[in-house]
């Protein structure tokens, strides 16, 4: 079978339930929503319909009859490619505060630009990674490590100040992803009109670990 998630978008979804009707039918031989795989919550009976979906068939009847076109099927390696690629791009051959400076700005792009995945892989790791534990323990753990090889020569070299690798990175990965997990906290919080907080987010992240980065008395 081939490694897929779905996900649903809550703000299309009208609660009709023909998801839950579709699942029990072809899971059990009955139209009985309450043994369906994917549950759709009426979030404090507000109308504000958040289906809760699972990654079971291949072909997935439940996305097939959504009037709302709300469900949506994706391939895990795919994904897995566009969220690795900017630790996959930490060069040897850059500066290397430059570097993972870079590498800051372009985890807060994809919080910005992929929100959804971010949760996505939160809720996954959350929940003790079910479907993504040999992907985390395998090419991600491998990448990582190489990445923290990476840091740790720049280190040795005395190219930046002496930081743990793997805490570093974990770092990043924390402050950059909290504005696309915690958005609607940040929102509320800070009440933006667009997304002109993250840019606030971008200066203030790039001065910190510029501070924490460079070796002593340089620039
Ligand atoms: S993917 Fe299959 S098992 Fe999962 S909710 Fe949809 S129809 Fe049900
Ligand atoms: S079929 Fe689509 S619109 Fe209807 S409850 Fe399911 S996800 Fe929502």
């Amino acid at each position: 079978m081939t490694s897929q998630f779905l996900w649903v978008d809550p703000k299309k979804c009208n609660g009709c339930m023909e998801c839950e009707t579709a699942c029990a039918l072809v899971k059990t031989g009955e139209k009985d929503p309450v043994r369906s795989r994917i549950r759709v919550i009426d979030w404090n009976q507000k109308g504000l319909f958040l289906p809760v979906s699972c990654q079971h068939c291949e072909t997935a009847p439940c996305l097939a009859v959504c009037p709302k076109e709300a469900i949506h099927r994706e391939l895990l390696g795919g994904l897995m490619d566009i969220w690795l690629a900017p630790l996959k791009a930490l060069n040897d051959a850059g500066d290397p505060v430059a570097e993972l400076l870079d590498y800051v700005e372009r985890k807060l792009e994809m919080s910005r630009d992929m929100p959804r995945e971010s949760r996505l892989f939160a809720g996954e790791v959350l929940q003790g990674a079910p479907r993504f534990g040999e992907f985390v323990a395998g090419p991600l753990k491998a990448l990582v490590d190489e990445k923290a090889a990476l840091i740790q020569g720049w280190v040795d070299a005395g190219r930046i100040a002496p930081v743990d690798p793997y805490h570093l990175i974990f770092s990043i990965w924390a402050s950059t992803q909290h504005y696309a997990d915690f958005d609607t906290q940040v929102r509320a919080i800070l009440t933006p009109t667009g997304d002109e907080h993250l840019e606030d987010a971008c200066a203030f992240l790039c001065r910190m670990y510029a501070g924490l980065l460079r070796p002593n008395g340089s620039d």
